[in-house]
C-alpha cells in the first residue's frame, strides 16, 4: 500500500498517511481527494494519491505543545473505537476509576462503548478481566486534528 500525501487547505505539504487512514479521513469529511491514483476506487472515492484538508491547520502552533485533554479530543485520539471491544465508542472510560482517584488525563482514559463502560464499572481493567486493546498515549496535535 502506497502512502497518501496530505496537503493543508492552503496546499502546503503536511505529511503522509496510510491509505487506510486516508479513507477514514475521507469518510469523516475532513479531507477531499486532490489527486487520484490508478487502481480500484475505495468505496465512493477514487483511490487517493494526494488529499487536501477541508479546514486549514495552523502549522505554527501545531507542533508547540501537546493538546489538552477533553472528551471530544479523547474520542478523536481513539478514532471513536472502544478500547475494550473495538466497537463504536461514545463514552469515556477511566482506566483507574474516577471514584478511586483516577484523573481526566490522556494516560488514564480510553474511549469506550456504553456496554463495556457499564460492564467495567468502578474496576481496573485487570479487576474486570477486560484487557485494553492498546495502551493509552498522549497524542500530538496531528493525531487529534486529522481525526475528528
Ligand atoms: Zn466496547
Amino acid at each position: 500500500m502506497s502512502p497518501v500525501l496530505v496537503l493543508n487547505a492552503s496546499y502546503e505539504r503536511l505529511h503522509y498517511v496510510s491509505l487506510q487512514h486516508a479513507v477514514r479521513m475521507l469518510a469523516r469529511q475532513v479531507a477531499v481527494v486532490e489527486e487520484a491514483a490508478a487502481g480500484r476506487p475505495m468505496g465512493p472515492w477514487p483511490r487517493p494519491k494526494v488529499l487536501r484538508l477541508v479546514r486549514y491547520i495552523s502549522t505554527r502552533w501545531r507542533h508547540r505543545q501537546r493538546p489538552g485533554w477533553s472528551k471530544r479530543a479523547l474520542l478523536a485520539r481513539d478514532e471513536h473505537c472502544c478500547g475494550y471491544c473495538g466497537g463504536p465508542a461514545s463514552t469515556v472510560d477511566h482506566v483507574l476509576p474516577r471514584s478511586r482517584g483516577g484523573a481526566d488525563s490522556w494516560l488514564n482514559t480510553v474511549a469506550a462503548c456504553a456496554r463495556c463502560n457499564n460492564r467495567k464499572r468502578d474496576r481496573t481493567p485487570e479487576e474486570a478481566g477486560m484487557p485494553l486493546l492498546s495502551k493509552p498515549f498522549v497524542p500530538s496535535w496531528e493525531q487529534i486534528l486529522l481525526k475528528h
